[in-house]
């Protein structure tokens, strides 16, 4: 944002709106992060904020301070088509195309409401009027505290806006341990804690609250599913609906597992495909110079980030790891650059 655009967003707060903020489909730990995050911050300001996810997300996000307010769109689309539909102020945070969140893109789209995007993905589409976007933004919910900031209000972040930003700046960070991570993330961090942030208790709860069903989930997909293409530096595994039942899958079980694949000595690439709600989710991750953006823009209509991304596939788990794999030769000189 220019400074012209940072005078106008702070005449803009100045008064209280109806705001609705909206985040990506299959939210995250940055994406309820950063939207509760800013929602505890608006609501200090005295406007009216509804939270809007498309659908639902995994329960160990359940404890976040405001989570209790968020409406699911699959769940109550009436509500939250009036509440858009009423706003006059809609954030997108941690996304940057409408695909991302499916029909309540059509919604968010057709609003007269001003739509300001708060991300750090990628190649940004042109729907919103304010845009805070950094790719080198290690999480939204740094982009969000940001925003605090530039708005003058760094002493209005307390111990609930502060244990939503860490929450999100945690889990895009693989706790502060990606490229991604900075001096200026470290030093976030460390006004977030001086604010009264949870820092300890907060990796707790995200981490340490497995079931017994999601830790045998992981190593069956270890165990039994894991492939390893040395030729091609690559890992890769998959799951079936029948095998995430078989071990009481529940939404975030699979949350992270490719980095098990990636962290495979001499892996550079690595693939997880799961079977969900119909389709073949795929999440790419990298390490160095493969581009995994490019790599699920082009062959599996998604997008993210360089060295983390995701996509979706139509056909069925076999010919979708069929394509896959048919795909590697053509990288294989990029995968074995370092
Ligand atoms: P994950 O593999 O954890 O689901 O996602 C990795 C990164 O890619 C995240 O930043 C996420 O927002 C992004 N991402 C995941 N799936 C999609 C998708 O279908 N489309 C786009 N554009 N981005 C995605
Ligand atoms: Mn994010």
């Amino acid at each position: 944002m220019n400074p012209k655009e940072i005078k106008e967003v702070k005449a803009l707060l100045s008064k209280p709106k109806n705001i609705v903020i909206v985040t990506h489909w299959s939210p995250d730990g940055d994406a309820m992060g950063s939207s509760l995050g800013l929602y505890n911050y608006l609501i200090k300001l005295d406007h009216k904020v509804n939270v809007i996810t498309p659908n639902d997300y995994p329960s160990f996000l359940f404890w976040l301070p405001g989570n209790k307010k968020v409406i699911d769109f699959s769940k109550k689309a009436k509500a939250a088509k009036s509440l858009v539909a009423k706003a006059d102020i809609i954030f997108c945070l941690d996304f940057n195309s409408l695909k991302r969140i499916e029909k309540l893109g059509d919604e968010v789209g057709r609003s007269n409401a001003i739509r300001f995007m708060i991300d750090h993905h990628l190649q940004p589409d042109d729907f919103a009027k304010y845009m805070l976007h950094s790719i080198k933004a290690c999480s939204t919910c740094e982009l969000v505290f940001e925003l605090i900031q530039l708005m003058g209000h760094k002493k209005l972040i307390d111990k609930n806006i502060g244990n939503c930003l860490y929450t999100g700046i945690m889990t895009d960070t693989g706790s502060f341990r990606f490229p991604s991570t900075t001096a200026t993330t470290h030093k976030i961090i460390a006004s977030l804690i001086e604010a009264g942030t949870e820092n300890a208790e907060i990796h707790n709860r995200i981490y340490d609250g497995n079931s017994e069903g999601k830790i045998k989930l992981l190593g069956f997909s270890l165990g039994e599913k894991l492939k390893v293409l040395k030729e091609y530096k690559t890992a890769y595994f998959n799951l079936t609906s029948d095998e995430l039942d078989r071990y009481s899958y529940q939404k975030g079980d699979t949350e992270g597992v490719v980095n098990y694949a990636l962290s495979i000595d001499g892996v550079r690439f690595a693939a997880f495909f799961v079977e969900r709600d119909g389709i073949i989710k795929t999440s790419f991750r990298s390490q160095g110079s493969f581009d995994v953006n490019m790599f699920a823009r082009k062959h599996f209509s998604g997008g993210g980030h360089k060295n983390a991304a995701g996509g979706m596939s139509e056909l069925s788990m076999e010919n979708t790891i069929r394509k896959f794999e048919a795909l590697l030769p053509e990288y294989k000189t990029q995968l074995n650059r370092k």
